[in-house]
């Protein structure tokens, strides 16, 4: 027996495998050499040792529930063990008897790595696929799913794991996708676009191949592989919305579209090309680009070999023709076709018929012109001032008329043109501001000064400009030169003044004469000795005053203009007119009847104009009354700050028509009149801020009523 056991350790230390026996303390008995290798201990140190206590790691293991097992069981166990504090892999045979347990065991670690691998590089393949990689059962329940179709549909692993795929896939594809399915389940291999739903809507389109999974050479269920092509999907939809747009954007453009090849031969047209030329489509392509006028071809031809160099001609504005021969004027845009090479194969033209504007714009040329011409050549001084205020345009009559030239007031502000005198200042002001405010200043009577420092008596209109917007962009000023037409209305007035001097010597010289007539008496009476000389002196030096009287105030009418305003009592004034006028009433036998105020009236005036003014209405009256009759003068207030004169006659009174010719210049119904009277009366009364009214009945009489501001006391006072 012991012999028997010597020799089964003999084989037992020369077997490869391991072996070791434990009594039931778990004690080591026994260990072999190759045991002793494969667990890296010396035998001496492990036998009579417990094996727990000097491999504790393994009692976490399967060895310790194995070895348990075996000796509860008393059967043999076999089992396959990862040792991790040696890093092997064990095949371990372990047969219990009362004694304790034998355990054989084998170095299994090349053959389980190599496995091991095997499978991780499966569960990689799997895991890390960049796509996504999953497996269903025969119903299409999804068996197995990796990470990539939990990204791509937004489920996580166990809620796929519990679904079919119908849910996935888009409702219009799913028919089509069953149909796959079924085939894939049928043995064949499939492959096809799909579009998907992430958990969240949006769609995912993938490329799928199902393959059915075979084991023991039954289908056992489908295998799957997507990939996610949404980009590519998405690129290819805009792509092709692209080409929709670029081509509804052709054929709906409001401008003519063209595209030749390099031989200027037509590809394509679109309708507003055909509707602008008169061509067909079908007429002209294939033959030579038609709309080119003969006088342009070289020009064209030009720009077609620097378009076909691979540059762009943007905006030419040239003139193109029609089927029927008409010429149009267009804005063309010439661009080259570049193929993926980057070669010119023809040229696209897109253009715009600008006829209308070009037209629009030719009109607003020749207005221009023509305005221009109007304000160069205008006798009136013109001057453009921008918004500011500053000089951006002045005219030849402006030169001449007041000694500037252009240049020297080009930009140059309204103030410092050094032509509004000082007095002037705030009347400029006055219009500036109103013309600002968009009101127009029209033949305003005022004074400026030219650059010799003369004054110059001008009528003044100005008028806001505005541009396209409506904005005040600045303003014009005419200026016209009244000084001549000032001078020849003094000239008026002197005529007038003459002329009545002239017809009044008549009755004067021949009131002169009674006086003379009986100083001569006088003087004979007194030469002879006869009669009271003290009485004759008497009578002799009134008669010589009531001369001097007369020659004084014909003189008056002679005097020349001087403008000046004086306080003056109106009833003297009158009264001196009448001594005038009194020889001329008789000899018309007319009365004159004064009937005036008792209280003293003054009012500001030149005296001189006014006693004009007074002489040819009462002189107009008595002539008026050519059978006789009463002339009343009378004076009234208007009201408190106003006086009222009224010339009554009885004469044969005005027609209608010769009222409304009234005020006009040399407008006389008499043999020996000068028709002036009444205008420059007229005007007289407007410079002393009066009114002249008329009313005149035929046959019966015309009354002149003439209003003038009184003398204010008060007012002076204060003053
Ligand atoms: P003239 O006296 O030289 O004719 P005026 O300008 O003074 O010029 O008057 C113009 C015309 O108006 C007169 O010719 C006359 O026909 C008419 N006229 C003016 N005053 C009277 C009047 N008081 N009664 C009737 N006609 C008048
Ligand atoms: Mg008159």
């Amino acid at each position: 027996m012991s012999n028997t056991k010597e020799n089964a350790y003999e084989i037992l230390e020369r077997v490869t495998d391991g072996f070791f026996a434990l009594d039931v303390n778990w004690n080591f008995t026994y260990v072999n050499s190759a045991a002793a290798r494969l667990l890296f201990r010396k035998r001496d140190n492990l036998v009579g040792k417990n094996i727990w206590s000097e491999f504790p790691e393994a009692i976490e293991l399967v060895f310790y529930n194995h070895y348990h097992r075996a000796i509860r069981e008393q059967k043999p166990v076999l089992f396959e063990a990862y040792f991790p504090p040696l890093n092997m892999w064990f095949e371990v045979k372990a047969y219990p008897s009362l004694n304790g347990l034998s355990v054989y065991f084998q170095d299994i670690s090349d053959r389980k790595l190599s496995q091991t691998q095997k499978d991780e590089h499966y569960k990689s393949l799997f895991e890390q696929n960049p796509d996504a990689v999953y497996s269903f059962d025969l119903n299409g329940n999804y068996l197995s799913v990796n990470p990539v179709m939990e990204r791509m549909f937004g489920y996580t692993e166990s809620e796929l794991l519990q679904m079919s795929f119908v849910p996935l896939v888009s409702k219009g594809d799913l028919d089509r996708v069953m149909e796959h399915y079924k085939r894939a389940t049928e043995g064949i291999t499939q492959r096809y676009q799909v579009k998907t739903l992430h958990k969240n809507g949006t769609v995912v389109y993938l490329n799928v191949t199902n393959m059915p999974i075979i084991i023991n050479g039954k289908i056992v269920g489908v295998y799957g592989i997507a990939k996610d092509i949404t980009d590519r999907q998405l690129e290819q939809d805009e792509l092709s919305k692209t080409k929709e747009r670029l081509e509804s954007f052709v054929h709906n453009n409001a401008d003519a579209i063209w595209v030749i090849d390099l031989e200027d031969r037509v590809l394509e047209i679109n309708s507003s090309f055909e509707t602008m030329f008169g061509y067909s489509a079908e007429s002209i392509i294939g033959k030579t680009l038609p709309i080119v006028p003969d006088f342009l071809n070289d020009f064209i031809q030009e720009i077609h070999n620097k378009v076909r160099t691979g540059v762009s001609v943007v905006a030419l504005e040239t003139i193109r023709e029609c089927m029927d021969g008409s010429l149009i004027h267009v804005s063309a845009t010439l661009s080259p076709i570049v193929d993926l090479k980057g070669n010119v194969t023809g040229i696209t033209g897109i253009c715009r018929n600008i006829t209308s504007r070009k037209k629009a714009e030719e009109t607003v040329k020749i207005k221009s012109k023509q305005l221009e011409s109007y304000i160069e050549n205008n006798v009136d001084g013109i001057l453009i001032f921008n918004r500011n205020g500053d000089v951006v345009h002045s005219n030849k009559a402006y030169e001449t008329m007041f000694g500037w030239t252009g240049e020297e007031i080009q930009g140059v502000h309204l103030y410092d043109l050094g032509f509004i005198p000082d007095e002037i200042l705030t009347e400029v002001k006055r219009f500036e501001g109103k013309v600002k405010q968009g009101m127009v200043i029209f033949g305003e009577e005022t004074i400026r000064v030219r650059k010799d420092g003369v004054k110059v008596n001008v009528i003044l209109s100005a008028a806001p400009i505005h541009d396209a917007q409506g904005n005040l962009d600045g303003w014009s000023s005419t200026l016209r030169d009244i000084t001549e037409w000032k001078m020849s209305q003094i000239m008026l007035q002197n005529t007038e003044k003459l002329s009545v001097a002239g017809q009044l010597a008549a009755g004067i010289a021949h009131e002169i004469r009674n006086p003379i007539t009986s100083i001569k008496g006088f003087i004979y009476l007194m030469k002879n000795g006869f009669g009271d000389k003290e009485e004759y002196f008497k009578i002799m030096s009134s008669e010589c005053e009531r001369i001097e009287g007369i020659l004084s105030e014909l003189l008056i009418l002679a005097k020349p203009q001087i403008n000046k305003l004086e306080q003056t009592d109106i009833h003297m004034l009158l009264t001196q007119i009448i001594v005038l006028l009194k020889t001329e009433a008789i000899m018309n036998n007319v009365e004159i009847i004064t009937e005036f105020l008792k209280e003293d009236l003054q009012i500001n005036c030149d005296e001189n104009q006014m006693k004009q003014v007074f002489i040819n209405f009462i002189k107009n009256a008595i002539e008026a009354m050519k059978k006789g009759g009463n002339l009343t003068i009378q004076t009234k207030k208007r009201d408190e700050k106003k006086l009222m004169i009224q010339i009554i006659d009885e004469g044969g009174g005005m027609s209608e028509e010769t009222i409304s010719k009234l005020g006009q210049p040399f407008y006389t119904t008499k043999q020996k009149g000068t028709g002036l009277g009444f205008m420059i009366s007229k005007k007289i009364i407007d410079n002393h801020f009066g009114e002249v009214h008329i009313e005149s009945e035929v046959n019966k009489g015309t009354t002149i009523e003439v209003i003038i501001p009184l003398v204010n006391e008060k007012a002076n006072l204060l003053n």
